[in-house]
């Protein structure tokens, strides 16, 4: 290839749309395409499970449309990659080849389906498509069924009850959310549920769906329950056959060093789509839009050469009623874990120390001491549990002691 250098990124979502602006940000001046295979513009997924599902629509747009044209970034809408010659340096996108000097792939995942269970009343929770259709059932009288307790499946389930649906949430573990806030945090937001209106059955396995009249039987291992849809929320799967089959190593997911390079040069992943060698935590495969940002913006340095890696600690939050929990960090890193407030009012943070330092933060309802526990954190400043757990002390003046 000659002339200007082009850089492809494959995947319109927040990875892609932040690599994108990032490349212009540090002076690239060659060509870049931002090829999606969705009708929007990159648009940012969060609230879909939240704030879409009510009557106004929230701007959910990563840039304003204009800013593609103005950035020289080329959108390429309605557009899917289904071909990779990495030794060509060329994609094949839809019916056509292209080539590239550096490629991403910043494709997210797919909500994974249940073999057997599909149908109108059938939905699942990706894209803005998927959530403009389940918007239509979120109305008084609906009997929806969620399957699966996850962070989407809670999200939702609030969501609906919220516009007065009646709802159903059937999880195979003990409690909601339980893999990643383990089980006394799971007990909580299954109480949080359950005062809700929900009517929520854990430790139960859904075994079959079947069409029945005007709406669906749920067969789980012990009982029957109707509805009028089902959300399947069973989690994310990582569509990597593509890139696999052009021989990037991959492993539920794009195998990726802490810089965001695949081990095939001129080829780089970022967000969802990728397992992720971080230099703190190891191999990760994390879901959440924090990470996925930021990735994006470290995948273009990358692209552009740059000595880069993405070592941030993971950052979430999930709103679910008028419940905001945020976390930071990972609380397995912990030797101790110190909770300054009150878990079962659902107004706390729990902070997880390590050689007297926090490496973990995670709260409900307290977004102000969240944000200066993620300070400590970040800054690795020493700290007590002592300090951490006394209400009176200003976590914000711990770093920064009142003046004398
Ligand atoms: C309903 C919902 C709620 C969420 N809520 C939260 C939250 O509260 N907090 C939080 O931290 N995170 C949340 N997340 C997670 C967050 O949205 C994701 O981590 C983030 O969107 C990942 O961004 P991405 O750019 O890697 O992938 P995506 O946003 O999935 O973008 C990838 C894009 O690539 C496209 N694509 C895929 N394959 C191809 C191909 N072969 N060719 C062309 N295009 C392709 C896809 O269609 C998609 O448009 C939520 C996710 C969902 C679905």
């Amino acid at each position: 290839m000659t002339g200007r250098r082009r850089f492809v990124i494959v995947g319109a979502g927040v990875a892609g749309a932040t690599a994108a602006a990032t490349l212009r940000e540090e002076g690239f001046d060659g060509e870049v395409l931002l090829v999606g295979d969705e009708p929007h513009l990159p648009y940012e997924r969060p609230p879909l499970s939240k704030a879409w599902l009510g009557e106004t629509a929230p701007e959910i747009d990563v840039h304003p449309a204009p800013f593609y044209a103005e950035q020289s970034i080329e959108l390429v809408s309605e557009t899917r990659a289904t071909g990779l010659d990495v030794a060509a340096r060329r994609v094949t996108l839809g019916g056509s080849t292209i080539d590239y000097d550096a490629l991403l792939i910043a494709t997210g995942g797919l909500a994974r389906r249940l073999p057997g269970v599909s149908g109108d009343r059938v939905h699942h929770l990706r894209t803005r498509a998927d959530a403009d259709a389940l918007r239509e059932r979120l109305v008084p009288g609906e009997r929806l069924v969620v399957l699966g307790a996850g962070f989407i499946g809670c999200e939702v389930a609030a969501t609906a009850r919220g516009r007065g649906v009646d709802v159903t949430v059937l999880e195979m573990a003990g409690a909601p959310m339980e893999r990643v806030l383990g089980a006394e945090l799971g007990a909580l937001y299954a109480g949080i549920h359950r005062a809700a209106g929900v009517d929520l059955r854990c430790g139960v396995r859904v075994e079959s769906v079947q069409e029945s009249g005007a709406g669906l039987l749920v067969h789980t291992d012990g009982d029957t329950v109707e509805c009028s849809a089902l959300l399947v929320a069973a989690g994310l799967v990582r569509d990597t056959e593509v890139w696999a089959a052009a021989g990037i190593p991959c492993d539920q997911g794009v195998l990726v060093d802490a810089g965001c390079r695949t081990a095939v040069p001129g080829v780089f992943a970022a967000g969802d789509v990728v397992a992720h060698d971080h230099p703190r935590y190891g191999r990760t495969r994390v879901e959440h839009h924090d990470t996925a940002v930021r990735q994006g913006a470290v995948a273009a340095r990358a692209m552009l050469g740059g000595d880069v890696a993405y070592d941030m600690p993971n950052w979430f939050w999930s709103d679910q009623y008028v419940h905001t929990l945020q976390s930071c960090g990972a609380p397995a890193d912990a030797d101790e874990l110190v909770v300054r407030g009150n878990v079962a009012e659902a107004s706390f943070v729990r902070f997880g120390l390590r050689g007297g330092q926090v490496v973990s933060v995670l709260g409900l309802g307290r977004p102000a001491e969240v944000m200066a526990g993620r300070k400590l954190l970040l800054a690795g400043h020493p700290v007590t549990a002592e300090q951490l757990r006394d209400e009176s002390v200003d976590l914000r003046r711990v770093m920064r002691p009142a003046r004398a």
